[in-house]
């Protein structure tokens, strides 16, 4: 059966709920810092090689999706600060 992503209760056939798709995606201004261009190519590309893979795409890129019942889908909102009224 289907449940609340966020409250694990379980969301009955034909119940409303919503679906959602999150994706979180890491910035940086580092390419524009003075500090990185003057930097080393070669001492930068040794920091990033010595970086897990998984590590770094964490950082980078996250996607996180489920369905949500309307009172998590309100307590989605509130802490995004979503000002539209519902309808
Ligand atoms: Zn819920």
């Amino acid at each position: 059966m289907r449940a609340c992503r966020r409250c694990e209760r379980e969301l009955p056939r034909g119940a409303l709920h919503f679906r959602f798709v999150l994706a979180l995606e890491g910035e940086a201004e580092v390419i524009d810092a003075p500090a990185v261009l003057a930097a080393d190519p070669e001492a930068l590309l040794r920091e990033l090689e010595a970086v897990e893979p998984d590590e770094l795409e964490a950082q980078i890129h996250e996607d996180i999706s489920g369905v949500l019942c309307p009172a998590c889908r309100a307590a989605l909102r509130a802490f995004l600060h979503v000002a539209r009224p519902l309808q």
